[in-house]
């Protein structure tokens, strides 16, 4: 099977946002698609083991919002690299909450959706979510991130929970390179107290390439 192949499909990226009673949890998916128009409704793909998930079977709502092309890579590290167990990804964002209270990040966002769930598929290392989208509404004119654009333009990587991760992305880069989130650090030598400056892990988490 040819890999690769996979590369040639389309995506969005995503903030999903849920709450429970241990708080809230969002992350960065490019998972999302709308499924029928009437009424609306849209499929959301989730790595189990997030604890947007959890919030999600929880709580039985989502939120989510469209990235622009302008989202820095730092807010995509913060959601994308880091779990909401050990972080408040929230906070120094400016947010806001939906009708279900649940907070969705006001800037660099092109578009926000409310959902509930209606069903849910298992799809082994995943759940499919079928949600009815109960609010919608467009945030700004600005081009919405592809997943191809984030890849080419802003230099990103996919973590190993993504639907679409694969390994061993092409390791032509030279210098140190964080484990956790990909990002590459030109230099010689890797200072001890070097702090990634997409997903916060420090040195030990490098690799020399
Ligand atoms: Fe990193």
């Amino acid at each position: 099977m040819d890999l690769k192949a996979f590369f040639k499909m389309n995506y969005g990226l995503y903030i999903i946002s849920s709450k429970d009673g241990e708080g809230a949890a969002g992350c960065v998916v490019n998972t999302l698609t709308q499924v029928t128009a009437e009424p609306p409704k849209v499929m959301l793909a989730i790595h189990k083991d997030n604890r947007t998930t959890q919030a999600i079977l929880n709580s039985g709502v989502f939120a989510a919002t469209v990235l622009t092309q302008d989202t820095p890579m730092e807010l995509i590290g913060r959601f994308g690299f880091q779990s909401s167990r050990e972080v408040d990804k929230f906070q120094g964002y400016e947010v806001k909450e939906d009708k279900n209270g649940l907070p969705w990040l006001t800037r660099q966002m092109a578009a926000r959706f409310s959902c509930r769930v209606l069903d849910r598929m298992d799809a082994g290392t995943h759940y499919l979510f079928l949600a009815q989208v109960e609010e919608a509404e467009t945030l700004s004119q600005d081009e919405p991130m592809t997943y191809s654009y984030y890849h080419a333009v802003k230099n990103g990587r996919t973590p190993p929970k993504a639907s679409s991760y694969q390994p061993e992305e092409s390791p032509k880069a030279r210098g140190w390179r964080c484990k956790i989130c990909g990002y590459v650090l030109d230099a010689e030598e890797l200072p001890p107290d070097f702090v990634c400056p997409i997903c916060k892990k420090g040195a030990e988490f490098f690799e020399k390439l």
